[in-house]
């Protein structure tokens, strides 16, 4: 990586920035980072260079492009944060000084999980920008992971997978989020790693090729309309989380129809509608799989049209409509708004974050305010970030977020229905529970199940918070009816 060509994206996106801080920061980390190598072998100032340059590309401010730079320079060289602030200004420091706090985070088993998580809140709740330079630097991190020490490698690994990509999830940071994942995936699963690999290699390139046939239609019908593509193209899903769903599939890669789904950015929404509308009418629609994110957005803020279609040949094709906008801000969640315009309006807010999806991420700043001691804004920060979610996980390590107040229950219907069905108890950290018990963030749930046992009890929706939960009890009880009448009529 090269000072020129982060210089170089950073003229791309603001044409009118002043660059000569960015090269001073250069200039300051080269020397202070002088003769340091990485456990890679490579000059020390490639990390902080390839961090500024992931952080250009998402479009954000120079001062934190700057800080990106600058890093690690307090942590690992002579310089101080006084010389930083010296030569950059107290808000370029503020972020630096944010990232070394941050460093001291460690993952260490269950009962640092929340603490961790609340640390990374409190960071985020200062000045949201630290977590966007916190997750560029994780990404180098994580590309020069093999030079590591294995030790390292696992915690590195599992707290990439377990605390960041969550993080970027609820930030709606689509990009950052499966970029961590697929970078931690082969230390932690390696061998599930290498069978998704193999198992879809051939098919990957197969759907690739497909893909470029139906771009070719669409453009043309497109053209005819009238309509504006600002860009289509085929998104190849990534590993780990086609991971995830083959768990989800019976690992059967034939149930996978998104493998490499088709994508179309368009001007604004009215085009979303119609695209949708002329695919409709070239390619009939699979039932239910319209889905509607831009008038019912994800609760992370993500929207876009879904829709899965049989196109040529038959084949059933995974299709996604968005504005350039969204598409912005599925990649990069709330960094997305992070406007240079925005930031040069003096009268905006400090954070020039607009629109209620980042309500939660306001109060958080105005529990802050109002907070006198850390140790109370500890405990608000606790309350309100984890109003709407928990994160518990599974005996293997995984996370899942569940809505407060959820039970067992939920959480067994949520790895699978029959866990759910069968499930008669729980192991809560080890401990025996009944599926009443209200689950907390950082719990580790271990589902206890009776084969012989048929299915839910009727008091169980009035138990469950999650509508998958609830569906699934309804839709027994809805065959068991028809079942019984059945029966009668046949006595
Ligand atoms: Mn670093």
């Amino acid at each position: 990586m090269t000072i020129e060509r982060i210089i170089e994206v950073i003229k791309k996106n603001n044409p009118q920035a002043d660059v000569d801080l960015v090269k001073l920061a250069y200039e300051f980390a080269k020397d202070a980072h002088k003769n340091q190598k990485r456990m890679s072998g490579e000059d020390y100032l490639q990390h902080p260079l390839e961090t500024a340059y992931k952080l250009a590309e998402m479009n954000i401010d120079l001062e934190t492009i700057i800080a990106g730079i600058l890093h690690d320079v307090p942590e690992d060289t002579d310089k101080t944060l006084k010389d930083v602030e010296k030569n950059f200004g107290k808000e370029t420091t503020h972020l630096v000084e944010g990232i070394t706090k941050l460093g001291t985070i460690k993952y260490r088993g269950l009962e640092k999980y929340s603490e961790n998580l609340r640390k990374m809140f409190v960071a985020m709740a200062e000045d949201i920008r630290v977590i966007f330079i916190k997750f560029a630097d994780r990404i180098h991190n994580l590309k020069t992971l093999y030079s590591l020490p294995l030790v390292k490698q696992q915690r590195i690994a599992r707290e990439s997978l377990e605390i960041y990509a969550p993080i970027a999830n609820r930030l709606g940071m689509d990009e950052f989020k499966s970029v961590i994942e697929d970078l931690a995936f082969p230390y932690i699963y390696p061998e599930e790693h290498k069978w998704v690999l193999k198992i879809s290699k051939k098919r990957f390139e197969e759907q690739k090729r497909y893909i470029k046939k139906i771009i070719k239609v669409v453009e043309k019908e497109l053209r005819e309309k009238k309509i504006e593509i600002i860009k289509i193209n085929g998104r190849p899903k990534h590993y780990y989380s086609l991971y995830k769903k083959l768990l989800r599939k019976e690992m059967n890669i034939d149930n996978i129809f998104d493998l490499v789904a088709l994508r179309i950015i368009v001007k604004n929404i009215d085009d979303c509608y119609r695209v949708l509308g002329y695919i409709h009418q070239l390619w009939k629609p699979l039932k239910g799989r319209i889905k509607d994110f831009i008038s019912q957005p994800k609760p992370n803020g993500y929207q876009s049209l879904h829709t899965a279609v049989f196109a040529l040949e038959g084949r059933i094709t995974e299709i996604q409509i968005r504005t350039k906008k969204m598409h912005e801000e599925a990649e990069f969640g709330i960094a997305a708004h992070w406007d240079y315009k925005n930031k040069q309006d003096k009268n905006k807010e400090k954070f020039g974050i607009e629109g209620k999806k980042l309500k939660w991420i306001k109060e958080l700043l105005d529990e802050q305010k109002k907070a006198q001691t850390t140790k109370r804004y500890l405990n608000t920060l606790k309350l309100d970030f984890f109003k709407n979610r928990i994160f518990v996980f599974t005996p293997k390590g995984d996370v899942i977020d569940l809505p407060e107040n959820a039970v067992p229950i939920d959480f067994a219907y949520y790895i699978h229905t029959d866990l759910g069905h069968k499930c008669v108890g729980a192991k809560i950290n080890q401990k025996m529970a009944n599926l009443q018990t209200v689950l907390k963030s950082g719990d580790l749930v271990e589902i206890l199940i009776d084969k012989n046992r048929k299915g839910p009890a009727e008091n169980w929706l009035q138990l469950v918070k999650t509508h998958l939960a609830k569906n699934k009890i309804k839709l027994y009880f809805k065959k068991e009816k028809k079942l019984s009448i059945f029966k009668f009529f046949n006595r």
